[in-house]
């Protein structure tokens, strides 16, 4: 019997994987889309302590071939189910079932999209989710950025070192991102800022987005900006419901769990980004995974 499997392998799972391997426990991650989690599509990380300054690729990749090379296993396949039957947890995937005796939950959380009409039928077509993975095909072109996180500030200087122009849309016009982050990207002469603004449509050609509507939060005023693209960055939502039965969820879908990461299941855990939480950063997904993996080891170390 596997001793912990853990589910997920951003930066909480794995540095999980890493705190178990070296207590001496079995630990399998499964992950069903890449290693890395959300941070592998951060360009540039310059807050994590005693690190000045890397990419989330590389960040991402390291984390993964220590957890490897420490004896982590990953399988890249989707829990669809946990079940608890005391001692023994099973977790059921879309290629089989294993057993073990602690479960980690590290989900993460997946990108919120605006909820507009014809958004999903835009994806790829001019609407994207991922200034570093599509940034690219819209080089000398002009593009927007909704949202005022650091996300979004992010994408936005990213954007704005090869795009002919970049407009920040976002519906307020105080910032959840990095006051100094804001400040910096305000310097760029090819970022304008369209604040207290919804993104309310978006405007298509031929099946392409070639422009978005926003709309005035005070007046109700309609505009029209001419974009090539749209980069929605409007924060995260989990999705945790396969494992409600044994994790109880908070009203937005986040594991309710406090900084000792237990669920009320015992020898269920959870780590990360999907946990009820106001601070979500790597150095916290880090930490959970960190407290969940010793918290695992622990109650095995009861049975
Ligand atoms: P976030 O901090 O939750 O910000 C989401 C932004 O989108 C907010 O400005 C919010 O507006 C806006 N928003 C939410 N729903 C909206 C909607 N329906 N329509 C229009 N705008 C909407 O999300 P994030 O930027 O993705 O960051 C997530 C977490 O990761 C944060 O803790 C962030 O600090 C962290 N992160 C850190 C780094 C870094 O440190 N390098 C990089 C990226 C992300 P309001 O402000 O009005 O609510």
């Amino acid at each position: 019997m596997i001793d912990i499997i853990i589910i997920g392998a951003g930066t909480a799972g794995l540095t999980a994987a890493i705190y178990a391997r070296r207590a001496g426990r079995t630990a399998v991650i499964f992950e069903a889309h890449a290693y890395g989690g959300q941070i592998i599509n951060t360009p540039e990380i310059e807050n994590y302590p005693g690190i000045a300054n890397i990419s989330g690729f590389e960040f991402a990749t390291a984390l993964y071939n220590q957890a490897t090379a420490l004896g982590a296993e990953v399988k890249m396949e989707r829990v669809v189910a946990v079940s608890d039957n005391g001692a023994a947890k099973l977790v059921r995937t879309d290629k089989g079932e294993y057993e073990c005796k602690a479960v980690i939950l590290a989900t993460g959380a997946k990108n919120r999209p605006l909820g507009l009409e014809n958004e999903k039928a835009l994806v790829g077509k001019g609407v994207s989710y991922c200034a570093t993975c599509d940034g690219m095909f819209f080089r000398k072109k002009t593009v927007a950025v909704a949202g005022g996180g650091n996300t979004a500030i992010e994408d936005a200087a990213f954007l704005s070192n090869y795009c002919e122009k970049v407009y920040v849309i976002h519906r307020r016009d105080a910032f959840r991102a990095d006051a100094k982050e804001v400040d910096r990207l305000k310097g760029r002469e090819n970022v304008e800022f369209v604040l207290n603004k919804n993104v309310t449509g978006l405007i298509e050609d031929n099946g392409r987005l070639c422009g978005v509507e926003v709309t005035d939060k005070f007046s109700g005023e309609k505009t029209v900006i001419d974009v090539a693209g749209l980069f929605v960055a409007i924060g995260q939502a989990p999705d945790n419901t396969p494992f409600a039965n044994v994790a109880a969820l908070d009203d937005g879908g986040y594991i309710k769990a406090a900084e000792d990461c237990k669920t009320g299941t015992d020898g269920v855990f959870t780590a990360g980004d999907c946990r009820t939480k106001t601070v979500r950063q790597l150095t916290t997904a880090a930490s959970d995974g960190a407290v969940a993996a010793l918290a695992a080891c622990g109650y095995i170390d009861s049975l």
